[in-house]
């Protein structure tokens, strides 16, 4: 596991808050992202992550949901 994992506050969460399906859901994610130490780390490998396996890359990263991060790129 790289550094900046190693810091994650979402380190010891469930791995589902960060795949919302609700809007409130979807807070919590970005609640903790905000309070990460690794958000920039986080937010950079998902820029440079954009697709895994040659699908979106999906969930929240780096304090950023699927929606803005496509917006992003286009
Ligand atoms: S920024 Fe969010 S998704 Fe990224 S490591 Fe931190 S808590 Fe996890």
């Amino acid at each position: 596991m790289s550094g900046w994992r190693d810091k994650a506050a979402c380190r010891d969460m469930d791995p589902d808050l960060f795949f919302p399906t609700t809007s409130s859901e979807e807070r919590l994610a970005l609640k903790a992202c905000a309070q990460c130490p690794a958000i920039c780390e986080c937010a950079r490998y998902a820029a440079e992550h954009d697709r895994i396996n040659g699908y979106p890359l999906q969930g929240v990263w780096g304090g950023v949901n699927r929606t803005r991060r496509r917006n992003r790129n286009e």
